[in-house]
Parts: C-alpha cells; sequence; structure tokens
C-alpha cells in the first residue's frame, strides 16, 4: 500500500480534518504541520484519482470531534492566564478527551494500519497549542523545568497554569548568638502559641522557640518581591544556634513557591534584607538559581573553618597548646555520636578529618582555636572529648578538662568545588 492508498483508506472512513489525516503520518518529512500533511494527501490523492477535490471543515470530523479547530483559542485562554505573571518558559500537557483516543485507534484500525501510526492527539495538541503561546507571549518551551507548566483538560474545557518554584542563591552571616537557621516552632503548642485556649507559656504566644531566625529576616522579604505563596529555606548545613557565621558565609537557596515574579533585582533584595534585619544577620551574593542549585547546596561537600574559644580547668603552657594543636592537624578523628545530638538520629561512631588546627592563648586557662575540619566534625566535642566518645580530642592530647566557650563557624566551602558555579545561576 502506498501513502496515498493508506490516506484513501482514512479519509474513506467518514469526515476526517486535515489534522487528524495528517497526524497518521506525523513521522513522514519535516517543518509541516499535521494539517498540512493531511491536505496535501488529500489534494495528491485527488490529483491521483482526477476527481473533485473534497475539503473536509475541521468542525466536521469524526475523530477529534473538531477540536484540531481550537489551538488558537486554547493558546489564547492560556496566554490570559499568565497575562499578569513573568513567565520566561513553559510547557504545555493536553489531557485528550478518551473518546478522541478511541476514534484515532478505530481510525487507523479501519485503514490496516498499526494503532500507533503517525502521533498521538495529545502530543499534536500540546505542540499547536504551545507554539501559538510562545508567539501570544514571547516565552519559549522548555522541557525540563518551565516557569510554567499549562495542563489542558479538553472534556472538562479548563486549563491549570502551574507556575513552578523560582530560587535565591545567596550566603548568610549571623552575627548576634542564639538566632536559629530556620523557623523553630514551639515545642509546646506546636507553633499555635495556644495551649487550648490559653496562649502558651513556653513560648509567650508567639509560636516560636526563639523570636528572630535567619530564614525569618530572609525568606518573607523574598516571597514578597517575587509575589509568591509560600517561602522554604534550605541551607547548606546549620551551625549551631549559639554559634555565629562569620567570614564567608553559609552558602543557602531560597525556594519561592508559586512566584509571579521572577526577574528580581538582586541587589536591591540584598539591601532590603540586610536593612531589616538590622544587623543581626546579613545576606550577600544573591543571585537567581536554578531548581538545582538547592541540592547542591543540600548534598555538594562542603568543609567548615571554625574559630572556637576555649577554658582549660588546668595551667596550659603555650608550647602544650601548639604541640596539641599540631598533634590534631591532618588527624583522623573518631566521634560517637554526641549525647546532644538529636537522639533519634542513630548512634554511630564516624570518622572525620581535621585539615588544619591552629591558635594561641590569651592567658593559662584561656585560648582560641582555629579549626579546618571535613564536614561533620563536631568541633565542641573536638575540644572536649565528650568523656572519651571523641578520640583524639585536644582535652585528652592536653590531659585536661577543655571546653567552647563560643563558636564561631568563618567559612563554608565546597570540598572539591566552589558552590558558586555559574551553571547553577540564572543570571
Ligand atoms: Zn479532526
Ligand atoms: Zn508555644
Amino acid at each position: 500500500m502506498s501513502i496515498l492508498d493508506d490516506a484513501r483508506e482514512l479519509a474513506a472512513s467518514g469526515p476526517v480534518c486535515d489534522a487528524c489525516l495528517g497526524r497518521a503520518f506525523a513521522d513522514r518529512s519535516f517543518g509541516l504541520t499535521n494539517a498540512e500533511r493531511g491536505q496535501s494527501l488529500r489534494i495528491a490523492a485527488a490529483l491521483d484519482d482526477d476527481e473533485p477535490y473534497d475539503a473536509v471543515e475541521t468542525e466536521a470530523c469524526w475523530v477529534c470531534e473538531g477540536e484540531c479547530a481550537r489551538f488558537d483559542e486554547w493558546a489564547e485562554r492560556c496566554a490570559a492566564a499568565i497575562d499578569d505573571v513573568e513567565v520566561e518558559t513553559y510547557q504545555v500537557g493536553t489531557r485528550a478527551p478518551p473518546l478522541v483516543e478511541e476514534n484515532e485507534i478505530l481510525l487507523r484500525e479501519g485503514a490496516g494500519l498499526p494503532d500507533d501510526a503517525g502521533e498521538l492527539f495529545k502530543s499534536e495538541f500540546n505542540r499547536e497549542v504551545g507554539k501559538r503561546i510562545g508567539r501570544l507571549t514571547g516565552t519559549e518551551v522548555d522541557f525540563t523545568r518551565p516557569d510554567v507548566q499549562f495542563l489542558l483538560d479538553i472534556e472538562a474545557d479548563t486549563i491549570e497554569a502551574q507556575l513552578n518554584s523560582a530560587f535565591v542563591y545567596g550566603r548568610y552571616r549571623k552575627l548576634e548568638r542564639d538566632i536559629p537557621q530556620t523557623e523553630w516552632p514551639c515545642r509546646e503548642c506546636d507553633g499555635s502559641g495556644y495551649k487550648g485556649k490559653e496562649l502558651c507559656d513556653y513560648c509567650g504566644g508567639s509560636g516560636y522557640l526563639y523570636e528572630e531566625s535567619v530564614e525569618g529576616f530572609v525568606a518573607p522579604i523574598v516571597m514578597d518581591v517575587m509575589d509568591g505563596v509560600e517561602a522554604k529555606f534550605h541551607g547548606a548545613g546549620r551551625e549551631d544556634v549559639d554559634a555565629l557565621m562569620l567570614g564567608t558565609g553559609r552558602p543557602f537557596v531560597v525556594e519561592i513557591m508559586e512566584p509571579r515574579r521572577r526577574n528580581i533585582d538582586v541587589e536591591q533584595l540584598e539591601g532590603d534584607v540586610n536593612a531589616m534585619a538590622d544587623g543581626a544577620i546579613e545576606v550577600e551574593g544573591l543571585r537567581l538559581a536554578t531548581y538545582d542549585m538547592v541540592e547542591r547546596v543540600k548534598k555538594l561537600d562542603a568543609s567548615k573553618q571554625y574559630r572556637a574559644a576555649v577554658e582549660f580547668d588546668d595551667d596550659v603552657t603555650d608550647e602544650d597548646l601548639q604541640a596539641a594543636l599540631d598533634e590534631l592537624t591532618g588527624a583522623t578523628i573518631k566521634q560517637y555520636t554526641p549525647h546532644r545530638v538529636d537522639h533519634r538520629r542513630a548512634s554511630i561512631t564516624r570518622t572525620r578529618q581535621v585539615y588544619d588546627a591552629t591558635g594561641e592563648l590569651e592567658d593559662a586557662r584561656h585560648g582560641t582555636v582555629e579549626i579546618h575540619g571535613e564536614g561533620g566534625l563536631y568541633i565542641k566535642e573536638l575540644v572536649s572529648g565528650d568523656e572519651g566518645r571523641t578520640n583524639p580530642s585536644l582535652a585528652g592530647i592536653l590531659d585536661t578538662g577543655a571546653v567552647v566557650t563560643a563558636l564561631d563557624v568563618i567559612a563554608v566551602e565546597g570540598e572539591d568545588e566552589s558552590f558558586e558555579d555559574d551553571d547553577f545561576f540564572k543570571d
């Protein structure tokens, strides 16, 4: 059977529109719409047969029941749905009416073609409506992670425009102690602020154990600027609540759900956040990031650099301290899960590397040490020994009690590569 014979068979099944006819041959040639394929075949058959050419009104088509005449209409509805929303990329998904899907199979079977000859109704719909959306809105199709995902339900006659999240990357410094990284709901009232009808005593009715958090300073402002419905804060690890985060700061990503604005001025955002935080925290290097940056921030192996104020139980000489720090430099530390760490976490012995340890004494009982170590190294325990659970430790080597009285993180950097890789930014 030639392609013209197949086309004649298909067309003979009843009124079949050009698009539905051409769709059975969608894998033939390039640069044509299915409607162009269908019309050309119909013309070629008429010429070959030397019969009058009979155009078919799309509305009369028994296969798509006229839906192939509505590409423009659907595209206009999609464009209207994002009229006041900022998007650069889109993707279209179509839920085909079950009856049309059955008709497509009947059409092919009737002409002796495979059930899946050419392409599906919904594939053509996605492409044809998509092209028109692109023209109407000046946006581009993106099959991976578009800014907006349209879902056309032909039978229900509805469209959904799902806005995908937008992401802002940056680094934060925490300049005051007792600020957690993320909002910390009160455990007594589960964050509601109430116990029954009474205000919760434990948190004073705020619903939070700490009034301020890094997330609380940053996320609401980003959400406001991007006009989203919800924000999530993703940090590259976290420091203790009572530790400062200094130096180059800690990488984070704020994710904004269903943002209506994406092309925001990150420099102005940075200024706004820092003005509102009023010295409690600072952010820098804000940039628009891709979806993949969330996982990068959470999963990239990072080394940490700490500065700890240490108090000793006995007098320590500078010579002893330097010798102990030399011994720790390059050492592999065995750490059994510390007591203070979440007890739901499995207790295991982990090994972590100390890359560098330096320090100096203020007096015989007080000093400051700086430790650069592998991610996951517990610094308070490295100093104290955690009653023998961490080995070796500063206290163990010096053979005296040692405790961290103040801890600052001064750098969080990728072990093998920088967090700030251009592939993960949108600007
Ligand atoms: Zn049709
Ligand atoms: Zn409470």
